[in-house]
């Protein structure tokens, strides 16, 4: 299903062809996050100083945030190689060794999904973080032996949609924990402007924020809207992309001036129409819906709740007044001021 899908903010085959060429390749150049930024800038410049490795870092939030890129940025600051892999391409214990032993000194290993590393890579990785080694296993049965082996120095940065799936013993192993958050539209403004002015794409002000107020706080979706914006311009405009453009395109495509999608508004009416606005398990939602539950959580969860119209309680998700009004819908009364949705119709 997400291959059909415009906004999905994963990787697709399509955004690849073009990510290489508009990923920021400097701090200077990505666009917000300040505070992620502003913390790297300080270990990147204190690491470089003292000659040594950074310390590993973890990057945690949603996915097409810019995390993979922050960590292209991390290696070139550094001056060193940045090698790319992800969690469950590393199969087994001897796919890390390999690539472990590989690295040159100083160098940045990026492993993406790093919570889907399995318990026995995990293994092999915890000695390699903490004191630059790894236990190879030599030979088998009886006459096996392990020999131990030094490595480079080397900053492993990792990425991952879920900080809480990490096994603790991992987690603890990064010095550096940064979470990464959803852009707001003036940001994602200024990221689509850059984009277009590398693709060669016409744009005005107002055009750019209209892509970047659907864009769902997500520069790889903005990016996509932005080729799709400018088919538009150019079939029934004059080329260049303005908020009446903008619109017919992100109109066509069924995305609303909040940025969401079929999908996104077919959750909250289940929601809401079948549930009486929740709680309602994640589960049920998923299956109800067609998409796995990480999914949801991953992809879908983040910006509804960012804009308000989701909440997760203990006992469910629920739709607050704020998604019935944009749906159009008549969102129950509350009592006494005070009382959520959700109390209200928990008792049901
Ligand atoms: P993630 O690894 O979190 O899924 P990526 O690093 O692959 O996300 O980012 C997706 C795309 O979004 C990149 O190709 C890049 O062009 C763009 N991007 C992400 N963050 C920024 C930023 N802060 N400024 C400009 N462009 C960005």
């Amino acid at each position: 299903m997400d291959e059909e899908r415009t906004l999905t903010p994963e990787l697709t085959q399509q955004d690849a062809e073009i990510e290489l060429s508009l990923r920021p390749k400097t701090l200077g150049e990505y666009i917000g996050q300040e505070k992620a930024k502003e913390n790297l800038a300080i270990y990147i410049e204190a690491a470089r100083r003292r000659g040594e490795a950074l310390d590993h870092v973890l990057l945690y939030g949603p996915p097409g945030l810019g995390k993979t890129t922050l960590a292209g940025i991390i290696a070139n600051a550094l001056g060193v190689n940045f090698r790319v892999t992800s969690g469950p391409a590393i199969e087994k214990p001897g796919d890390l060794a390999a690539l472990l032993t590989n690295l040159n000194e100083g160098d940045v290993l990026f492993i993406d999904e790093i919570h889907r590393l399995s318990r026995q890579v995990e293994e092999v990785l915890y000695p390699a973080m903490e004191d630059n080694v790894i236990d190879i296993i030599i030979g088998k049965g009886p006459s096996a032996r392990s020999i131990r082996l030094d490595l480079p120095r080397f900053t492993l940065v990792g990425a991952t949609t879920r900080a809480g799936q990490l096994s603790a013993p991992l987690r603890d192993r990064f010095g550096v924990i940064l979470r990464l958050e959803l852009y707001a539209p003036k940001e994602l403004g200024l990221i689509v402007r850059r984009s277009a002015g590398i693709l060669g794409i016409a744009i005005d002000g107002d055009g750019a924020l209209e892509l970047a107020s659907r864009s769902r706080g997500t520069p790889r979706i903005a990016n996509r809207l932005l080729k799709r914006a400018r088919d538009f311009a150019q079939v029934v405009g004059d080329g260049t992309i303005t908020v009446e453009s903008a619109q017919t395109a992100l109109n066509s495509m069924e995305i609303d001036e909040l940025g969401l999608d079929l999908i996104d508004r077919r959750l909250l009416t289940v929601m809401i129409t079948q549930y009486n606005g929740g709680p309602v398990g994640l589960e049920t939602l998923a299956a109800v819906v067609g998409e796995e539950s990480v999914t949801i959580e991953d992809v879908y969860e983040p910006y509804l709740m960012q804009i308000g119209f989701l909440g997760r309680t203990p006992r469910g998700r629920v739709a607050t007044p704020m998604a019935y009004a944009h749906l159009g819908l008549r969102a129950p009364q509350t009592e006494g001021g005070g009382q959520t949705t959700l109390e209200l119709y928990s008792n049901h």
